[in-house]
């Protein structure tokens, strides 16, 4: 079913059926007060047109509060293709949703999401300037996975700061769930600052590997949420704080990368009447946007990238300061504040 009201502040939303190509897909503009709206390009199996409809009006939503909070001259964009991205992709697929974006002349910028490759996005970007997140050629950012852990890292001792009011987290335990590309540098930086990690994954080498080279203790898929933590920090899956799992978590933080951690919005007031800190995921988990968004500048700079990212923690601080102040959940604080940066840009 198609909800109206998800249509509300979207700028533009424009979907392309190319009969030749094959491609179906939705590009959605929710605000370009702040600059052109920016959001990764995500290749999906969508039952239906309105599914795919609805998730990019909710993601590209998302990506209005993140960028405005992240403090980047950028709006709010996302785009999806309908198809199986293991079977359904061509170069000329591609093409044809490079000659998409390039039609909006720069009022969406893409990059790389959930089914889709650095190596996809080459192909678009030899027809539309407007990619960010490549590997190649003289704007390229790279991997976002090292800024993204920098930003939890520093999402996580401001967590600390703010709710056991301690500086450092030597001697703290910190629960990971999953130690892919973020996870792992993660506990990198953990590791080096003191804290005793606990891990789970459901990859065995992955595991291995923070356990060898960090000494980190590993527990099985069910035990990560629950177990006796300071912190516990999700870098896997979406909707993990649920109505199932939230009474089972035993740190007073939850601090991690994960994309969409509350399965509904109200599990930040659940949080809350727990006496639970959460880094609200999109603030928390920017780093690697804002990777890319230097890529929107011109030739990367590192410096301008780091100043960004260091500036985490100063955002989660505010946040959490008002949520205490106004006694409001986090994320609630985080929305309220994404939608005041962005009503003064556009009134601006
Ligand atoms: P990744 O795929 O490299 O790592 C995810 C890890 O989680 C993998 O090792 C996987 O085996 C593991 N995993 C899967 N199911 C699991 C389960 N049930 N229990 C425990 N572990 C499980 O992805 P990533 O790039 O490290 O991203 C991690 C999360 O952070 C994702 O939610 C992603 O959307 C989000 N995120 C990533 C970035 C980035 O820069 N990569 C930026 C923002 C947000």
């Amino acid at each position: 079913m198609m909800d109206v009201n998800q249509f509300k502040d979207h700028e533009q939303v424009v979907y392309l059926n190319d009969k030749k190509t094959g491609l179906k897909a939705f590009i959605a503009i929710h605000d370009t007060s702040l600059g052109p709206a920016a959001g990764g390009c995500r290749m999906w199996k969508y039952d239906n047109e309105v599914d795919a409809l609805n998730d990019v009006l909710r993601l590209s939503r998302g990506m209005s509060h993140k960028n405005a909070v992240a403090g980047l001259k950028l709006g709010g964009g996302k785009a999806v293709i309908i198809g199986d991205s293991r079977t359904e992709k061509s170069e000329e697929l591609f093409r044809a949703f490079g000659r998409m974006i390039n039609d909006l002349k720069g009022k969406y910028i893409s990059a790389e999401d959930v089914g889709i490759s650095v190596e996809d996005m080459e192909i678009v970007a030899e027809e539309t300037r407007f990619v960010a997140g490549l590997n190649k050629g003289e704007h390229a950012s790279g991997d976002p996975s090292p800024f993204t852990a920098t930003g939890v890292f520093l999402g996580i001792r401001a967590a600390v700061k703010h709710k056991l009011n301690r500086d450092s987290l030597d001697g703290l335990t910190v629960a990971v769930q999953g130690v892919g590309h973020v996870g792992y540098y993660l506990c990198k930086q953990l590791h080096q600052a003191g804290a005793r990690l606990i891990v789970s994954d459901i990859n065995q080498e992955a595991l291995d590997r923070v356990a060898t080279e960090f000494g980190a203790e590993i527990v099985g898929l069910d035990e990560i949420i629950s177990v006796e933590a300071d912190v516990f920090s999700p870098c896997a899956l979406g909707a993990i704080i649920n109505d199932d799992s939230i009474d089972l978590i035993k740190a007073p933080i939850i601090a991690g990368a994960a994309n969409n951690q509350l399965a509904r919005d109200d599990h930040g007031q659940a949080l809350m009447d727990r006496g639970i800190l959460y880094a609200p995921d999109y603030v928390i988990n920017a780093g690697g946007i804002i990777n890319v968004a230097a890529e929107t500048r011109g030739a990367y700079d590192q410096g301008w990238v780091n100043t960004k990212v260091e500036k985490i923690y100063d955002n989660l601080m505010t946040i959490f300061e008002r949520s205490l102040a106004e006694n409001m959940p986090t994320n609630i604080i985080a929305d309220a504040l994404a939608a005041e940066i962005i009503n003064k840009a556009r009134k601006a």
